[in-house]
C-alpha cells in the first residue's frame, strides 16, 4: 500500500480563497470587480457584474481573504497552524493555486516570511528541546526537476528510497545556522527562479516551486541529545491554474501537450481523490514529479493548507470560476 494512499486521512485540507485588488493595467482598463465577499467564508459572483452566466454564484470555503486582507492575516488563518504542525513532527505542505497573476508568489513569499518567523520564535521559546532546520529548494518545468539553491544544477532524477520514499537524487540541503542565514538561503532560491523567468517568457507561469525546509528535533537530556522526530515543511508555488484546464480564458480549446501541465493535473486529481471522503483506493501519487516528491507531505497523516489566489476582475471571471471549482472539491 501506498504510504498516505490507504490510510484514513486524520484532517481535512485548509482551503481558503485569497482576492488580490484590481491590478493598475485592470483599473485603467476599466475593468469592473466582478465578486463580493459576503461574510468571511462566503464570495459570491456580483449580479450587477455584466455576466451572462451570473445567476447568482456563490461559493463557501474555511476563509475569505478580500482585496485589502493584509498577508500576515492570510497566514494566520490559512497557513500558520498547519507550518507549525512541521513544529511537532507532521509534514505538512502550504500551496498556492491560482492563475497566473492572480498572487501566487505574492502570497507564497509572505507565506513563507511569516513561517520562518515563528519556527524561530517556537525555538526561542522552547530551549529544552534542540532544533536543526535544512532548506532545500527545486522547481519542476516541463516535468524537468532543477535544484533553485545550486546554481547551473542539470536536470536531477527522482529515486524510490525503501525508507524516504522518492527522493530527488543529488538535490542540495544546506543547514540554517540562524533565521538571517535561512532568509539568505531563500533569497538565492527565489533569485534563481527569476533568473529563469527572463530567460523562458513564460516559465513561471508554466513551472511549480517548491522550498522544501526540514525539521529536526531533538530533547536536550543532560549533555547528550535523543533525536526524537523529523517533519517536513513544503511551499509550493504551483504553475498557473490555468494550466490544468483545457481551455483558456476565452474557452478555446488548445492544443493538448504544450497547454496541459502533467503535474498540476495530477495535483488536482490527487487533491480530489484525498478530500472525496470515500477514502477511494488508488490516489495516483506516481503519475507525476510533484506528487511523487510531496507524496509523503499530503494525504495520509500530513497537514495541507490551499491559498486558492483570484483577480476579482470581470475578465477573469471564467478562470476564477475554474479556480474556485477546485477550491470547492479540495475541502
Ligand atoms: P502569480 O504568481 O499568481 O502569477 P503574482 O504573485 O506575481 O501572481 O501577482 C501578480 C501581481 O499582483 C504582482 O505585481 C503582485 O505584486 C500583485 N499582487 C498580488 N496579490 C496582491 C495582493 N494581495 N495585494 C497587492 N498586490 C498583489
Ligand atoms: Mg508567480
Amino acid at each position: 500500500s501506498t504510504p498516505g494512499g490507504s490510510r484514513a486521512r486524520k484532517e481535512k485540507i485548509l482551503v481558503t480563497v485569497r482576492l488580490r485588488p484590481l491590478s493598475k493595467k485592470e483599473q485603467s482598463l476599466k475593468d469592473q470587480v466582478a465578486w463580493e465577499c459576503i461574510d468571511d467564508n462566503t464570495i459570491v459572483l456580483n449580479p450587477l457584474s455584466h455576466d451572462r452566466s451570473s445567476s447568482s454564484v456563490q461559493y463557501t470555503f474555511d476563509k475569505i481573504f478580500g482585496p485589502t486582507c493584509p498577508s500576515e492575516v492570510v497566514y494566520e488563518e490559512g497557513a500558520k497552524e498547519v507550518s507549525m504542525s512541521a513544529l511537532r513532527g507532521i509534514n505538512a505542505t502550504i500551496f498556492a493555486y491560482g492563475q497566473t497573476s492572480s498572487g501566487k508568489t505574492y502570497t507564497m513569499r509572505a507565506i513563507t516570511e511569516s513561517a520562518v518567523n515563528d519556527i524561530y520564535k517556537h525555538i526561542e521559546n522552547n530551549s529544552d528541546r534542540e532544533f536543526i532546520i535544512k532548506i532545500s529548494a527545486l522547481e519542476i518545468y516541463n516535468e524537468v526537476v532543477r535544484d533553485l539553491l545550486k546554481p547551473d544544477s542539470g536536470p536531477l532524477r527522482l529515486l524510490d528510497d525503501p525508507e524516504k520514499g522518492t527522493i530527488v537524487e543529488k538535490l542540495e540541503e544546506e543547514t540554517a545556522r540562524n533565521i538571517e542565514h535561512l532568509r539568505q538561503l531563500i533569497g538565492i532560491c527565489e533569485a534563481q527562479r527569476q533568473v529563469g523567468e527572463t530567460s523562458l517568457n513564460d516559465a513561471s507561469s508554466r513551472s511549480h516551486q517548491i522550498i522544501r525546509l526540514t525539521i529536526e528535533s531533538s530533547l536536550r537530556e543532560n549533555s547528550s541529545c535523543v533525536k526524537s522526530f523529523v517533519a517536513n515543511l513544503n511551499f509550493v508555488d504551483l504553475a498557473g491554474s490555468e494550466r490544468a484546464s483545457q481551455t483558456n480564458a476565452e474557452g478555446t480549446r488548445l492544443k493538448e501537450g504544450c497547454h496541459i501541465n502533467l503535474s498540476l493535473l495530477t495535483l488536482t486529481t490527487v487533491i480530489r481523490k484525498l478530500s472525496d471522503g470515500k477514502k477511494s483506493g488508488h490516489v495516483p501519487y506516481r503519475q507525476s514529479k510533484l506528487t511523487r516528491i510531496l507524496q509523503l507531505s499530503l494525504g495520509g497523516n500530513a497537514r495541507t493548507a490551499i491559498i486558492c489566489t483570484m483577480s476579482p476582475a470581470l475578465s477573469h471571471v471564467e478562470q476564477s470560476r475554474i479556480t474556485l471549482s477546485f477550491a470547492s472539491c479540495a475541502k
